[in-house]
């Protein structure tokens, strides 16, 4: 492409409206935008947690932020600590299925672990081990 071309799409772009893209088709209103998603990968709160909690588009999402920027020691402890109440279960779950990041195996594998009755001290002592 010489400049001539170049140009001439440039003016082409120009005069033409160019459509807006179109949002992801499992994106629900109630879902907050992806800066706020990626707020959340970093500080570990939703807003609307009711809502970001079960909605498979924010949870995906998440998963998808802490690729770029792996989650916290805190939320994985917190993951670790309360599995079942922790609000981004399911980000996690797809989060560990997707990277090599082996903090996170460990935490999932240490919540597997305490499931068929590793005494909390067991799992506790593997966590310092690895983190320390
Ligand atoms: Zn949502």
């Amino acid at each position: 492409m010489n400049d001539t071309d170049l140009m001439r799409v440039l003016q082409k772009a120009v005069t033409h409206t160019v459509p807006l893209p179109k949002a992801h088709p499992d994106r629900k209103s109630q879902c907050p935008t992806i800066a706020r998603i990626w707020k959340v990968a970093a500080d570990g709160k939703w807003q609307d947690s009711d809502h970001s909690s079960h909605c498979g588009y924010c949870q995906k999402s998440l998963a998808g932020a802490w690729k770029e920027e792996p989650p916290s020691l805190i939320t994985l402890l917190r993951y670790v600590a309360s599995p079942e109440t922790f609000e981004n279960r399911r980000a996690m779950e797809i989060y560990v299925n997707h990277t090599g990041d082996a903090r996170a195996k460990l935490a999932a594998r240490l919540v597997a672990t305490r499931h068929q009755g590793t005494a909390l001290e067991e799992w506790l002592a593997a966590i310092v081990g690895f983190f320390v």
